[in-house]
C-alpha cells in the first residue's frame, strides 16, 4: 500500500491499474486497506492510494491522476459536491444524492456514481439482516450522507421514511424532493418506528441529537452512520431498548460497490468487516 501526496507521482508497473482516494484531511482513510483486500481475495491487478487534493485545486489533481493513467478514484469529504459538478456523465443514484463518491475514467471520461446509499442499503439488509420492505423508517440529518441514501432506501419500499433533522426547513425541502414526509425533532414524540439512521455530524462532534421518547418500536435497529466508537446515539439507543449497529459495514460496503463499478467483479465483504473491527 502506498500514499500519493500531492503533488502527484506514479512509479508503479505499467501493468497495474491505478485507483486513489481524494479527500483533504485523507491521511485516516481506511479506504487503501480495504480496496487491497478486495483486489488480493479476487486477484486484481490494482493499486490504491490517497491522494491529499489542496482544498482550491480539486478538479485539478483528479485531472492530474487521470492524466498519469489512473483508472478511477473515490472521493471523500470535502469534495463530493466539486466532484458531483466535475463528472461529464453521471449516475442516477449520483444525480439524487447531487454529491459524487466514486469516479471512473473509462472511455475518456469523468463517470460520476454515488455509492454510499447502496452500501448503507446492503450493510442493512445483508450484514445487519435488516429487510426495509414495509419499514416505518426515520433518517436524522439533511446534509450530504442523508441525501445520498434516501433514493436506495426509497427504492426497498419502505412503509414510511421520515426526514427529520435539526434545521427542520432543510429536512422538509429534502422530504419533499423526494416525495416523502420530513420536519423537526420535536414532532417525533411516541411516534414509533423499526429503523432510525443517524446522518447527523452530532456524533462527530460527540453530541446527541435531541431525540424525543417513544421512537423505537419493539425491535428496532439503530443505525449510526459514524464508526470506530461507541457514539451518544447509540448509547441512548441501547439504553431504551433498541438494537444497534455502527456504520463500519456502510464503509465497506460502498467500497464494494465502488470496486464493482470499476472491476465488474464483487468481492466478499465480511472478512474485510471483520479484519477492521479486529483492529
Ligand atoms: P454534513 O456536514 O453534510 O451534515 C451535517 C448534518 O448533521 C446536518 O443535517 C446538520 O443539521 C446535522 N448536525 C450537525 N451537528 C448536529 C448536532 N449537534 N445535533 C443535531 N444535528 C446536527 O455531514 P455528512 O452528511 O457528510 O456526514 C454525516 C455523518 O455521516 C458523519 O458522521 C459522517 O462521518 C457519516 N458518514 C459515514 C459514511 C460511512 O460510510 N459510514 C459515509 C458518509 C458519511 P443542520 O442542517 O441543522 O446544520
Amino acid at each position: 500500500m502506498r500514499t500519493v501526496q500531492y503533488p502527484i507521482d506514479f512509479n508503479v508497473s505499467d501493468m497495474t491499474d491505478l485507483y486513489t482516494v481524494f479527500g483533504n484531511p485523507i491521511a485516516h482513510s481506511k479506504s487503501p486497506l480495504i480496496h487491497a483486500e478486495f483486489a488480493r481475495q479476487t486477484g486484481q491487478r490494482m493499486v490504491y492510494t490517497t491522494t491529499l487534493a489542496p482544498l482550491e485545486h480539486f478538479a485539478d489533481a483528479v485531472r492530474a491522476f487521470q492524466a498519469e493513467g489512473g483508472r478511477g478514484a473515490n472521493v471523500t469529504v470535502p469534495f463530493k459536491e466539486q466532484a458531483y459538478a466535475l463528472a461529464s456523465a453521471r449516475s442516477e443514484r449520483a444525480e439524487a444524492a447531487g454529491a459524487v463518491n466514486t469516479l471512473n475514467f473509462a472511455a475518456g471520461e469523468i463517470y460520476g456514481d454515488n455509492t454510499d446509499g447502496i452500501g448503507l442499503v446492503h450493510d442493512l439488509t445483508e450484514n445487519q439482516g435488516f429487510a426495509l420492505a414495509g419499514k416505518r423508517i426515520l433518517l436524522l440529518g439533511a446534509g450530504g450522507a442523508a441525501r445520498g441514501v434516501i433514493l436506495p432506501l426509497l427504492k426497498r419500499q419502505p412503509a414510511d421514511l421520515f426526514i427529520a433533522n435539526r434545521t427542520a426547513s432543510k429536512a422538509l425541502d429534502l422530504a419533499g424532493r423526494f416525495g416523502c414526509r420530513g420536519g423537526g425533532f420535536d414532532g417525533l414524540a411516541d411516534r414509533p418506528f423499526d429503523l432510525v439512521i443517524n446522518a447527523t455530524a452530532a456524533s462527530l462532534a460527540g453530541d446527541l441529537p435531541p431525540l424525543p421518547e417513544g421512537i423505537y418500536a419493539p425491535g428496532a435497529l439503530a443505525y449510526d452512520m459514524m464508526y470506530g466508537r461507541e457514539t451518544p446515539f447509540m448509547a441512548a439507543a441501547r439504553a431504551r431498548g433498541a438494537r444497534v449497529a455502527d456504520g463500519l459495514g456502510m464503509l465497506v460496503e460502498q467500497a464494494a460497490e465502488a470496486f464493482f463499478v470499476w472491476r465488474g467483479v464483487r468481492p466478499e465483504t465480511a472478512p474485510v468487516i471483520a479484519l477492521l473491527r479486529s483492529q
